[in-house]
C-alpha cells in the first residue's frame, strides 16, 4: 500500500497535486485505492449477482420488457481492424491486407445480418420496441464499404422499428473516414460519428500501433463538421506510452478548439475487462497487458505515465473542458454546451431511463432490468453457433430484487447527474435513498467528500473528486 502510495504522488510538479490524490491517502479509502491501483475499467456493463441463469430465463425476460415502449439502445459490432493498437482489448479481428477486407467484411456482414434475425425470432418484442439509438461500433466498422453499410443499415431500418426519433451513430478510425465514406454515411441518415482519436501526437499515436495520424484525425473532425453531422466526437486515451500531461492537455484544446461535438477521456486501462465482467475484452490480450512488453518498452526508452500524473491529466482536463462549457455525463463523455449528451449513453444509465440495451456481434453485451448477457468473443465459436442458428450468447447473469436496486444506483451514478430520491421512490416504492441501508452508505460517502447530500430536496451529487473515482465507488462501496 506505502508502495502504491507513493506511485501515486510521482507527479509532473508543473501541475497541481491532484485532488482525488490527497483523498486517496485517507485510510477511510484504502478500499478505493486498492480499486484504481489494479486498473480495472468499470461503466460499461453492470454484472449481474445471479450466475446460474440459463438463455432461456435471459430471453424471456428480456422479452417481457421490450414489450414496454420505451426506446432501446441497439447495437451491432463490425469486429474487423486494420491492426491492433497495443492497448486494445476488445474482441477485434485484423484484416491486415486490403485485397482480403472485403472478402473478411461480407463474411461479418452476412453473420451479423443472420444474427440479427435470429434475435428476432428468439425476442419477438425486438421487432416492434421503439429504437432509440442504432449504434455501429467495432472494431472499424467505416473499414466496410459503401454497399455493405448500406446493405446493413436498410436490413435494421427494415426490421427493427426505426422511427422519427431514431439516431445512427456510427465508430471508425480517423483514416477509413475518408470523404467518400462521409457523404454515403451522411446520406444513410447516419447523425453521428466517432472516432478513437486517442491523440494528435504522431510519435504516440506510433508508440501504440494506431493506424493513423493526427493529421487524419484533423481531417476527419474538420470533414464531418463540413458534411454538417450532428454530433462529431472524438475518445482520447491518457497515460499512452511517452505521453506527458502538457501533450494531453494539447490535445484537448485541439479538440476543444476545434468544436468537437462530445470529447471521451479514457484512462489507459490494463486489467483485463472481463476479469470482472465491467467490459468485454477479446480472447487476444493487448500487447500492453503483457509485463515482459512493457519492461522491453522501458528499456527502450519508452516512459509509462505514473498514476498522479493519470489523474493530473484528469483533473486539468476536466478544469479545461468546464471552462469551455463542456459537461460531463455520463463518466467519462464531455458533450459540447450546444450539444445533447451522449443519447445511447443516456438510454442506458440516466435515473430516469436505464432502458434495454440489445448488442449483436462478437461480444455483443444486452441489458435489460432482470438480467445482462454477453456474446462470445470467440471468432470461431460465433461463426460456429451462427452456422447452427444459435444465438452466440455466452454467459448470462441474472439480478436478484437487491441487485436490480443496487446496479440502478450504480448506473445512476455513473451518470455523473444528481440522484433523486422521488425517481428513485417511483421505481422502488419500499426503499429509500435517505433511510435505512442506502442512507447509511450514502452518508458514509459524503463524510469521505465523495458526494453531497442535499436534505431538503432530496437529491444526491457526486463531488468533482467523486466523479473522478466515480467507477471505483460503484464497485467497491455499492458492490
Ligand atoms: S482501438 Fe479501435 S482501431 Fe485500435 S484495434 Fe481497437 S478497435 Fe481497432
Amino acid at each position: 500500500m506505502d508502495q502504491d502510495l507513493e506511485l501515486l504522488n510521482l507527479i509532473n510538479n508543473q501541475y497541481a497535486k491532484p485532488e482525488v490524490i490527497t483523498l486517496l491517502e485517507k485510510p477511510e479509502n484504502k478500499d478505493l485505492l486498492e480499486y484504481v491501483t489494479s486498473d480495472a475499467f468499470g461503466a460499461h456493463v453492470f454484472p449481474g449477482d445471479l450466475p446460474n441463469y440459463s438463455n432461456q430465463q435471459f430471453l424471456a425476460v428480456m422479452n417481457e420488457q421490450l414489450a414496454q415502449p420505451h426506446p432501446i439502445h441497439l447495437w451491432v459490432n463490425l469486429p474487423t481492424c486494420e491492426r491492433r493498437c497495443f492497448f486494445c482489448q476488445f474482441p477485434i479481428i485484423i484484416v491486415r491486407d486490403r485485397e482480403n477486407l472485403q472478402k473478411n467484411t461480407q463474411k461479418w456482414l452476412a453473420a451479423s445480418l443472420q444474427e440479427a434475425s435470429l434475435w428476432l425470432e428468439a425476442v419477438p418484442n425486438l421487432k416492434h420496441v421503439p429504437i432509440g439509438e442504432f449504434n455501429i461500433l467495432g472494431g472499424t466498422p467505416t473499414l466496410f464499404s459503401n454497399e455493405q453499410l448500406d446493405e446493413l443499415v436498410s436490413f435494421y431500418r427494415k426490421n427493427f422499428n426505426f422511427n422519427s426519433e431514431t439516431t445512427i451513430r456510427i465508430e471508425g478510425t480517423a483514416s477509413t473516414y475518408t470523404i467518400d465514406k462521409l457523404q454515403k454515411l451522411k446520406a444513410l441518415e447516419v447523425s453521428k460519428v466517432s472516432s478513437g482519436i486517442q491523440s494528435f501526437d504522431d510519435q504516440v499515436l506510433l508508440q501504440a500501433n494506431c493506424a493513423h495520424t493526427g493529421k487524419d484525425s484533423i481531417a476527419y473532425i474538420k470533414n464531418a463538421k463540413q458534411i454538417d453531422f450532428y454530433s462529431v466526437n472524438a475518445d482520447f486515451i491518457y497515460g499512452l506510452v511517452n505521453q506527458s500531461v502538457e501533450q494531453f492537455l494539447n490535445d484537448i484544446q485541439t479538440a476543444i478548439d476545434l468544436e468537437v461535438s462530445c470529447i471521451v477521456i479514457t484512462k489507459l486501462h490494463l486489467k483485463t475487462f472481463a476479469e470482472k465482467r465491467t467490459a468485454v475484452s477479446g480472447e487476444k490480450e493487448a500487447l500492453w497487458q503483457i509485463k515482459d512488453a512493457r519492461d522491453k518498452i522501458q528499456q527502450q526508452g519508452g516512459r509509462w505515465s505514473t498514476l498522479g500524473e493519470q489523474y493530473q491529466m484528469r483533473e486539468e482536463a476536466v478544469r479545461l473542458l468546464e471552462r469551455h462549457g463542456y459537461r460531463e455525463h455520463p463518466t467519462m463523455y464531455f458533450y459540447h454546451p450546444d450539444k445533447k449528451p451522449e443519447k445511447w449513453k443516456s438510454l442506458m444509465v440516466d435515473q430516469d431511463k436505464q432502458f434495454a440495451e440489445v448488442g449483436f456481434g462478437m461480444g455483443g453485451s444486452s441489458s435489460c432490468l432482470r438480467a445482462e448477457a454477453i456474446n462470445t468473443t470467440t471468432a470461431h465459436q460465433y461463426f460456429e453457433k451462427i452456422k447452427q442458428g444459435l444465438l452466440p450468447i455466452e454467459s448470462v447473469r441474472g439480478f436478484t430484487d437487491q441487485g436490480v436496486v443496487k446496479k440502478s444506483l450504480q448506473m445512476a451514478l455513473s451518470s455523473c447527474q444528481p440522484v433523486k430520491e422521488n425517481i428513485f421512490k417511483q421505481r422502488f416504492p419500499n426503499d429509500s435513498l435517505f433511510e435505512g441501508y442506502w442512507q447509511s452508505i450514502f452518508k458514509g460517502l459524503e463524510k469521505r467528500g465523495l458526494i453531497a447530500i442535499d436534505e431538503g430536496n432530496k437529491v444526491i451529487s457526486l463531488t468533482p473528486v467523486g466523479q473522478t473515482l466515480v467507477e471505483a465507488i460503484i464497485h467497491t462501496e455499492l458492490g
